[in-house]
């Protein structure tokens, strides 16, 4: 399902050309659907496009568009075909979303690669100037928001809260301050 506005597609233009990664709960797979190079993405919380064994059995996740497709195109009376529900293909179980809902949570090797990327780029900018972007955070768990208004805004501190928090973070480097200060202005937080 598309999102109603064309929010992603503008972020993703806004950072064309640019170091960036994107660290989010988001698990609507809308950055992936916007063409978010997959390589800049770490989704920590899962993804509703994946399935996992619901027990689970074992560390993998699977793509589920093909079947989901088919269960919208098939469902009737919110009903699908029993053939379509989705169970493991190693212990027979049945699957469940990728979702970090409890302790059933899968981290396969897909989730293993990304937090790597996200580790590796952010170390490779430690000492760099760096811009960070808190996008869509309510007031239960605001970052960047809640540390500007307590005034604790520091290096370690903003690093920290991103590697435990929730939401979406996007780092890029410091050359696109200006535009990206006319756009997301309310919510820049600089480094
Ligand atoms: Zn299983």
């Amino acid at each position: 399902m598309d999102p109603p506005k064309d929010t992603y597609a503008k972020l993703l233009r806004l950072l064309e050309g640019k170091d960036f990664f994107v660290i989010t709960t988001n698990v609507d797979h809308q950055f992936q659907r916007a063409g978010f190079p997959k390589g800049r993405l770490f989704y920590t919380q899962g993804d509703y496009g994946l399935w996992q064994c619901s027990e689970p059995c074992h560390q993998a996740t699977y793509d589920n568009y093909e079947t989901v497709k088919a269960m919208v195109e098939q469902q009737r009376d919110l009903r699908v075909p029993s053939e379509l529900v989705p169970y493991c293909p190693v212990c027979g179980k049945p699957m469940s979303m990728n979702l970090r809902a409890d302790n059933t949570f899968v981290e396969d090797e897909g989730w293993y690669a990304a937090a790597a990327r996200y580790t590796d780029f952010m170390r490779a900018h430690l000492l760099g100037r760096v811009l960070y972007l808190e996008l869509g955070v309510g007031g239960n768990t605001p970052v960047f928001h809640s540390m500007r208004t307590k005034g604790k805004s520091t290096r370690n501190a903003i690093k920290r809260q991103i590697s435990e928090g929730s939401h979406t973070w996007i780092c890029c480097k410091i050359k696109m301050l200006n535009k990206c200060q006319r756009e997301f202005a309310p919510i820049v937080q600089v480094r």
